[in-house]
């Protein structure tokens, strides 16, 4: 905890949160702080970090918070989600929390929703257990924003699907079990993508290089070949073609997550650099009391405020099944922006001792600097509130 208390600490103002949702929260908090927190910095070095904590997350029920119970999951609701996305934040460790938001927000969900009977036993039930690992592959080397241009093309061949492409910037890319694989079955354009349940043991697949990256070191980010690959045609997911809808769809959830991990990890950044700046001194007092720091963190404290209930907002909105475009992108691009900003500002607190690995405030501003690019960048989002509001 804090020694500086700030009104951003606690969630208990918002009506939305019970007993529950304060229970996943003590539990995600200690499982970062005894298992994550003190080898972040490790892992980030090497450059991965152990496959097992996956198996721990899903034994804490992570990867299963709004799946429906029949698969192993909790069947809760989207508070629930983001009591566990916000405590994340005490990872100290923005590669961690994607990895597992990879697989809990951005490919188990969608598999719940469109998958029949059969396939939720062979992927949806392992990967909620954490026996099996899962990964989004959407973009590739020729675009990431230009979904509907994609190239990896699937062709029918009986009851087979043959798969031939390549994918790029693909988050658990190197020890996925299956991936979620858009491919071009159609068409040009947005009409002629489906999505399919892509078993990485498949042959011709292989994984390419081990992107290095300059944050979110320990995740594996993978380049990934497709070469003649056949899998069953009955792992198309939901109906053919419609893929580029579900995905687009999809990015709701994923970028509603994305706006919960930008704003608890700006915060845990906030809180952390008004600690240092308590403890350490210069000119005979405390750096956080000199007026500069104290207007440029009042200032961010009132952003953080104002992003919290627009995200707040696009999450009530989603848990109540309504239209929630405009509010979920909103959250991420104004979220995403504000981490760049707020994240500096405390790693500036801290002098020399913030560009060194020393403190966690180094591994923070890295991390948070894919913010604005992932999950669609702040254009794309700019592109998406200007069609919403018909500018
Ligand atoms: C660490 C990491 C993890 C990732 N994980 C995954 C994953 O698990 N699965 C997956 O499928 N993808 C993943 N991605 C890919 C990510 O979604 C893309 O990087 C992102 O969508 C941008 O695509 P791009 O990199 O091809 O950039 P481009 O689409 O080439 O864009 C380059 C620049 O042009 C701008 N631009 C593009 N179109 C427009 C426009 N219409 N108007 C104005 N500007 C525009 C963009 O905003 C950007 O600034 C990951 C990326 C990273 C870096």
């Amino acid at each position: 905890m804090s020694q500086v208390a700030t009104a951003t600490e606690t969630r208990q103002e918002f009506p939305y949160f019970t007993e529950e949702h304060e229970m996943i929260r003590q539990t995600v908090k200690r499982f970062c702080r005894e298992e994550i927190a003190p080898y972040a910095e490790e892992w980030d070095h090497v450059g991965i970090f152990p496959k097992e904590i996956f198996k721990k997350a899903a034994n804490l029920g992570l990867f299963g918070i709004r799946i429906d119970p029949e698969w192993g999951g909790l069947g809760l609701d989207w508070w629930a989600t983001a009591a566990f996305l916000e405590s994340m934040a005490y990872a100290d460790s923005g590669s961690i929390a994607m990895a597992l938001m990879v697989q809990s927000e951005i490919t188990l969900p969608v598999l719940d929703e469109l998958g029949t009977r059969d396939q939720k036993e062979e992927f949806l039930r392992p990967a909620v257990a954490g026996d099996t690992i899962a990964a989004l592959g959407i973009s590739e080397p020729g675009g990431g924003s230009d979904v509907a241009a994609l190239k990896t093309r699937a062709r029918i061949d009986g009851d087979e699907l043959v798969i031939s492409g390549q994918k790029l910037w693909i988050t658990n890319g190197t020890r996925a079990d299956f991936i979620i694989l858009a491919v071009r079955t159609g068409a040009e354009g947005h009409k002629g993508i489906s999505l399919v349940l892509f078993p990485t043991k498949t042959k011709g697949f292989s994984v390419g290089k081990k992107l290095e990256k300059i944050g979110n070191m320990a995740s594996d980010t993978a380049e990934l070949f497709f070469d003649e690959c056949r899998i069953p045609a009955r792992n198309v997911l939901g109906e053919m073609n419609k893929g580029f809808y579900y995905i687009m769809h999809n990015f709701q959830g994923e970028r509603l997550a994305a706006a919960l991990g930008a704003m608890s990890s700006m915060e845990k950044s906030v809180r952390y650099a008004l600690d240092y700046g308590a403890e350490r001194t210069a000119f005979g007092q405390p750096i956080r009391h000199y007026q500069v720091w104290r207007h440029r963190f009042a200032e961010h404290l009132t952003n953080i405020e104002a992003g919290k209930w627009l995200t707040y907002r696009a999450l009530d909105l989603m848990n109540r099944g309504q239209k929630c475009v405009r509010e979920v992108t909103m959250a991420k691009l104004f979220t995403s922006e504000l981490s760049q900003k707020v994240t500096y500002d405390c790693m500036q607190m801290f002098g020399g001792f913030g560009y060194t690995t020393e403190y966690p405030i180094g591994r923070a501003w890295r991390d948070v600097r894919l913010n604005t690019i992932g999950a669609g960048t702040s254009e794309i989002m700019k592109e998406i509130i200007a069609k919403e509001e018909k500018l």
